[in-house]
This record gives C-alpha cells, structure tokens and sequence, in this order.
C-alpha cells in the first residue's frame, strides 16, 4: 500500500514535470484567443436603469455570463479588455464615486470579480477627480493604461503604459492611450500632475519599446478615442486629435487589433496600415448595450518561427443573454444601497418638463438649470444645453434620480468673465452648430446631419442633429432674437438685459457656464468668442467645488416646490416660418439612446 502511493507520487510529480517542461519556453504550435472588449460601460453594472426606474437588458452582468461561456470553451484562451468611462453616466457609479467612499469602489469588486485583464483610463474616469481615479488604480487587480497621459514630475507615464500577457508562449502586448483632449474639457485641478500627449506621437514611441523589448507575438491597441479625427472641424494633422484611433492604426505600423471607444459609435473595418498590413478597428457602443470581440487564430510557422494570424471581428449584442445570477447575487446589497439613496424624495415639481422641447425654443427644462445656475453661480447671464436628449421630469414629486435626468453630466459650475460682444458672439456660434439657414417657410429649422451630396440622412423617417445636442446653448439673463433667415454668424440680436436694462456690448457681465464648457468644450468660448484656450483660466471667477447636481440637488430641497416656467426672453424670427418648421423637425428628430 504504502509502495503503491510512493509510485503513484513519483508518477504524479513526473507527470507534473512533463506538464510544466512543455512551457514556458516552448510556443503553442496553435492557438485560438477570443479578445473581448466593453468601453464606454457608464455606470451600466446591473440590468436596471435607476433613474427610469426600470429593469434593462444590457449591464456588466449580463457580460460577465458572456465572458463566463467563452471561457468554458477550453480550446480558447479569452482576454477580457475594458476600454475606459466606466465611472460616470450612472447613479451606481455617481454613488461610490462621491458619497459612499470609505468602501472599496463598487467598479473595482465589479472588475476584479469578472477577471479584466487589462483596461485603458477614459476621459470620463479622470473627470471623477484623482480622488476617484488615484484610489480606484490601487484598487484593481490589473493594470489601468494610458501611456501618452504623463507624469508632469517625473516625464513618465502617470498610469502604465502598457501590459504584457501571455498564454502558451505567445505574448501579447496591450497598448493603452486616452483622448489627448481632455485639458479642453476638464478643470485643471481634475487632472493636475498630468499632461496629455498626441496619441500617433505616444504610439510611435511606445511600439518601437514594446517591440524592442518584448518582442510580441500579438500588438494590440486600447485606445479611449474615437474614429473619425474629422469631428468637431479638426483633421488628421491637428495635433493631439481627439479621435486619432484610426490614425493610429493606419500610421504606426505594427498593431494587429486596435480597440476603439469614447465615441459610442461600434466599428468592425479591416483597415491597410502604412506599412501595407490589414489591421482590424474594433469597438463596442456604450453602457454594456454589445461588447467588440476579436477571434485571433495563431499558427506557428516552423520556417520562420512566426505566427500566422487570421482575425475577425464581430460586435456581439447583449439584449438576449441572461444576466450571470452569481454576479447579480454578489452586487445587489450595492445596488440596493444606491436604489435606496435615488428613491429619496426632494421636493415637488408643479407640471412635466421634457428636454426634448428645448430644441425648437425657449423651454422650461433649461430654463429651470438657468434659473438655478444664475442663483448658485451668482451671475447676470446663464448659458446652457439641454443635456439629455429626451428625459422628461413628470408633475409631482421629484426624487434624486430625477435629478439624473435633469443634469446629466458631473460638470461644475463656473462664473465667467465675459464682454458684450464674446456673449453674442458665443450665441452666434451656438445657432450656427443649431439651426439651418431657412430659405423659405417649408425649410428644415434644425441643423441636420447630411451626406455629401447635402441632403439629409434619415433612417425609418428619423434625423439625426448634425451637432451633439449638448452643445446647442441658449441664454438667459438677456432678451435676443435668432434670425434664421441670416447666414451664420448675423442672426443674433440682442435687446436688453432680462430687466429691460440696455446690454452694451462693450461691458463685461457674470456668466454662468458649465465647466466643459468653461474649459473650451464645444468650442463655443474659443472658436466662437475667439477666446485663447490658455486664457480661459484667467476669466473664471468662481466655480463651485462639487459637481453642479450636487447643488441642485440642495437647491431643489430648499425650495421644496419647484415651479418651472419658460421665460420666454429669446425667439426665433420669423416666428411663423419656427412654427412651421417646427412641426415637421419634431416628428423627425432622431432619439439618441447615446
Ligand atoms: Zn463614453
């Protein structure tokens, strides 16, 4: 007996041995990885929305059962990739973010539970602040990239640059960048010790390290940055592009697959790279709606000790999986948590409000953020958009995941200094990227997308805005006309401040602006009132220390009753040919789900 187990333990340890000797060295002749990617998550971790309050049927658990099933295939290696803005977009993140802090970050149990292999940093992960950001690096258990955003100390990469994974003797690299543009967005302080660097520039670098020093079997890149580098009038020489990924690709040689986000649009195109190799751009849409997989299949050449790869992308939707129900099981006393903290009830609203009105005029809905952006912010003038496309707050009470609907975005709130003419001279710039120049009473009001030829895309009959919606600002504090009739740039009249008081144009006045905006967002401070980006700094009197719904939260509870009402302050002329227009423009405006 005893000699039996000394045997069948020499040929177990020998076993084990023989097991062991057929790696690290020795390559797999073939291999089959599944890469997935999920970006964009915004706060999307359980199947429930909780500020409709009402279950959904894509979130991360309805991932993880995805994941989960591919990894049960063990003829496949799976690597499982998040590509960034994770942290913002949803009361489940907005919660660990800011007011349950003395736990470990719900993000970081979510991740580390479903097994990331890798993620890159996006810009909405830095906009919750290096509190947020700083602690949540710590806190995962795989690394947080972004090689081009620098540590203005020690000139190196502020998060790691890249990762090194490997699975039967292949190695493969993971390369992460971020949108270089987030100091035209964010508030200094959000991303102090840190400067970004142009992504083709970063990558260049980056890629002849990588292949110099780990010499990988697999390049793939992680970029938090969108597709097409012509958005928002720049091209693809401006320098730190926004949405360089397909530059990158095309570029700098030597990327397999390359994994886009920020955009929200999902891509699956085999591009020619400079060097005249085909590389697969890849993304996913947003909020865990799909995720972007790449299946690689690896052969070994004996003749030249390379792998052969064949890859294909594939966008897979999540609506039909059923949610992972140990993941659901594992996360519901957070969830509950953050359902009981939206359910809180703040006060009542005297009759329904919806976004969608804010389009085709003065309405209650941004005319009830101006109203408390001119009071909290202290100032003359407001400038907003309607940050949602098509929330509505209905008549009664109105809870905290009201407030969600209402102010979207984790934005502060800055007071600006500001002369006469950069005021009409930012409107002009908002009604260029807002409404179309109407020839006649039967033309469009609204500025739609269009295709070459210039007539307008619509799908099942629908239309989408050819600018985001969240840069169509209006004021307040000023009585104005737009007069569509004029070509861009002559349609704005001002005639007096609120009060009747005249405006002059040569005075300076105390205008409350959201911080994206603040910092050059949209464009509407430095292209359209010619404001340097540098000195936009110089001008910002106050801003608020918390995000802006934090106050209006606060407010909202004050004043318990909440009466919106349109202030009727600006008009577009002619008024006939608006209403007209409008009419059509209604049925036809697409519902953005981004
Ligand atoms: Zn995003």
């Amino acid at each position: 007996m005893k000699n039996a187990y000394f045997f069948f333990s020499v040929f177990i340890l020998f076993a084990t041995q023989l097991l062991l000797s057929c790696s690290p060295d020795e390559r797999a002749q073939q291999l089959q990885i599944k890469i997935i990617e999920t970006s964009d998550v915004h706060g999307a971790i359980m199947p429930y929305d909780l500020v409709e309050d009402k279950a959904t049927k894509s979130s991360l658990a309805q991932v993880h059962a995805f994941v989960e099933q591919e990894r049960a295939n063990k003829n496949q290696v799976v690597v499982l990739l998040d590509n960034g803005d994770i942290l913002q977009g949803d009361p489940m993140v907005y919660f660990f973010n800011y007011q349950r802090t003395d736990t470990l970050h719900l993000v970081a149990s979510v991740m580390n539970y479903m097994g990331y292999d890798a993620g890159t940093v996006g810009n909405h992960d830095i906009e919750a602040g290096h509190p947020v950001y700083d602690r949540l690096r710590d806190a995962f258990d795989f690394p947080w990239l972004a090689a081009n955003a620098i540590d203005t100390k020690s000139k190196k990469p502020y998060f790691k640059p890249y990762t090194m994974l490997e699975y039967q003797g292949v190695k493969v690299a993971v390369l992460g960048l971020i949108t270089p543009a987030i100091p035209k967005w964010l508030p200094p302080d959000i991303w102090s010790g840190m400067e970004f660097q142009d992504m083709i520039e970063s990558a260049k670098y980056w890629v002849e390290v990588i292949k110099k020093t780990e010499n990988p079997d697999l390049l793939i890149g992680l970029f938090h940055a969108g597709v097409d580098y012509t958005y928002a009038q720049q091209q693809a020489e401006t320098p730190m592009n926004e949405n360089a990924s397909r530059l990158v690709a095309e570029q700098v040689p030597g990327f397999d697959v390359v994994f886009v986000g920020h955009d929200h649009e999902g891509w699956n195109e085999q591009i020619d790279n400079w060097a005249g190799h085909k590389v697969l751009l890849l993304g996913t849409t947003s909020r865990a709606r799909d995720v972007a997989m790449a299946s690689v299949d690896l052969q070994l050449s004996k003749a030249t000790n390379h792998y052969q790869k064949t890859i294909t992308g594939e966008i897979v939707e999540m609506a039909d999986i059923v949610p992972d129900s140990a993941f659901i099981q594992k996360f519901s006393p957070a969830f509950r948590q953050v359902q009981k903290y939206v359910a809180e009830p703040l006060g009542t609203i005297s009759q329904t409000i919806s976004s969608r009105e804010s389009f085709f005029g003065d309405a209650a809905f941004t005319d009830l953020i101006h109203q408390a952006q001119l009071e909290q912010g202290e100032a003359e003038i407001s400038f907003t958009a309607p940050l949602t496309m098509d929330r509505q707050l209905e008549a009664g009470p109105i809870y905290v995941r009201d407030l969600f609907k209402l102010y979207r975005f984790e934005n502060l709130l800055y007071t600006m200094k500001l002369g006469g003419q950069e005021i009409k001279d930012y409107l002009e710039y908002s009604a260029g990227l807002w409404f179309a120049t109407m020839t006649s009473p039967n033309d469009h009001l609204l500025l739609f997308a269009t295709d070459s030829t210039g007539a307008i895309i619509t799908r099942n009959g629908k239309a989408r805005l050819k600018n985001p919606f969240y840069n169509l600002d209006d004021a307040e504090g000023i009585i104005y006309t737009i007069d569509v009739r004029r070509p861009v740039g002559t349609r704005i009249d001002i005639i007096s401040l609120a009060d009747g008081a005249p405006f002059d144009l040569n005075k300076t006045y105390r205008v409350a602006v959201n911080s994206y905006r603040g910092n050059g967002g949209g464009g509407h401070l430095t292209a359209g009132a010619r404001i340097p980006q540098e000195l936009l700094q110089d001008r910002i009197l106050q801003s608020t220390e918390k995000d802006f719904r934090f106050y209006l939260m606060q407010w909202i509870r004050e004043n318990e009753f909440v009466e919106p009402r349109v202030t009727n302050n600006w008009k577009i002329v002619p008024e006939s040919w608006a209403e007209n227009a409008k009419k059509t423009d209604q049925k036809m405006l697409f519902e953005d789900a981004k």
